[in-house]
């Protein structure tokens, strides 16, 4: 039997994944990305949450048993800060694992890229529409910045958020494992500030703010660094669009679309990172079996829903609302129940946001276009 010809556009998690099960399956993909290198630009710290991922299928833990996907992550996530205007809360335990994502040789994508078997074609930007004339089935895994996306092109995509972010790489002292997250809506509006050690002495820190232009940015940036009189030794810089959405379809005819591309990031927190790698391996099974897709991803679509809930909830706790949650949150039996009850309090949490949506008129920084 003939073997199915499969293009893959991008080589970041989602096009890897996909690519190495495919290659599990028996087909070798032809892949394509257009930097020099596999990955993104940019080295940061990113976070897996496992309480974040209720189900655990898809956690990293259960990445190798359900997907096939072997990678390690650099440290164990072991503390998180929340930082109020007033209140702060602390959760110590084990929260999930901090991992480094693109540049470094143990980053995750060079962790896929080394188990790849096929070369990736480098320096080639490629239009994955154009591709579907030349082969059976074409994986999009191109991220979702706004130039690379054909599902807007294609009239697919709805956007669930906008956001500018700032992310640094910042030398000092740090405590390894812990994770700091700053809400306070004069510097990120609806979004969020972090800071997440690679290591002692060098951790990303970065601003997400919601609903404004690049040109804002640095304002914010300013208010932020002011007003959490953060002094840091700033080593690298990057700025970015940050998007999340959803598609109305994610195979069009011979199309899948993957990762950020296919709308699989949430929109709290933009944690992509485990969606991109699952969805990459499940259009490559959809592709080996024939299988379909749409069926494949509700999982994951599933998932990211409990984020848009919970993201209409927090849209509702203006600063002071927030600060009282953290007081009640850094109550020891509360710490107990949403951290280590396996309670589903992300459902019961989202829930609350029907009722408060309807008090306020739907009123959120959510898009409601889908
Ligand atoms: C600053 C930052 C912090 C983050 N923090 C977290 C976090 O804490 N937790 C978490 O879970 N997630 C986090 N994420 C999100 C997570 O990194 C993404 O969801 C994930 O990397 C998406 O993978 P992807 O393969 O879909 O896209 P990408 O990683 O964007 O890869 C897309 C690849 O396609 C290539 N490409 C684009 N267009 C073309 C083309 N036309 N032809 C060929 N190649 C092309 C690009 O060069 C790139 O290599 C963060 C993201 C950023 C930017």
């Amino acid at each position: 039997m003939q073997q199915k010809r499969v293009a893959v556009a991008g080589a970041g998690l989602a096009g890897l994944s996909c690519a190495l099960a495919l290659e599990a399956g028996g087909i070798s993909p032809v892949v394509f990305e257009r930097k020099p290198h596999a990955g993104q630009r940019f080295a940061h710290i990113s976070t897996v949450p496992l309480f974040a991922y209720h189900e655990r299928d898809f956690s990293f833990g259960h990445l190798e048993k359900n997907y096939g996907i072997r990678v390690n992550p650099t440290a164990q996530f072991n503390k998180l800060i929340l930082k109020g205007v007033k209140n702060n809360a602390e959760i110590k335990g084990e929260l999930g694992y901090l991992v480094t994502v693109g540049q470094s040789d143990d980053c995750l994508e060079m962790q896929l890229f080394k188990q790849l078997r096929t070369p990736v074609q480098f320096e080639k930007q490629v239009d994955p529409v154009t591709l579907t004339n030349e082969y059976d089935y074409v994986v999009v895994a191109t991220g979702a910045e706004e130039y690379a996306n054909p599902a807007l092109r294609l009239g697919l995509w709805h956007d669930l958020i906008r956001a500018w972010i700032k992310v640094c790489t910042v030398l000092g002292n740090f405590e390894p494992g812990t994770l700091t997250i700053w809400r306070n809506r004069s510097y990120c509006r609806d979004g969020f500030a972090y800071l997440a050690p690679f290591n002692g002495r060098r951790a990303t820190l970065g601003l997400n703010v919601t609903g404004i232009s690049q040109k804002e940015l640095s304002a914010y940036w300013q208010a932020f660094i002011r007003s959490e009189r953060l002094d840091y030794d700033i080593i690298d810089i990057m700025e970015r669009d940050h998007v999340a959405g959803r598609l109305s379809r994610h195979q069009a005819g011979n199309l899948l679309f993957t990762g950020d591309a296919g709308g699989f990031k949430e929109p709290l927190l933009g944690m992509g990172t485990m969606a991109a790698i699952a969805s990459g391996v499940l259009a490559a099974r959809a592709i080996i079996n024939g299988s379909d897709y749409e069926e494949l991803v509700k999982p994951l679509l599933d998932w990211r829903e409990k984020f848009i809930r919970l993201r209409r909830l927090l849209d509702h706790l203006d600063d002071a609302a927030y600060d009282r949650w953290l007081a009640v949150e850094g109550l020891w039996p509360v710490r107990k129940l949403m951290f280590e009850s396996g309670l589903p309090w992300m459902d019961l949490a989202g829930m609350l946001s029907v009722p408060l949506d309807w008090l306020r008129g739907g009123t959120d920084c959510i898009t409601n276009d889908s």
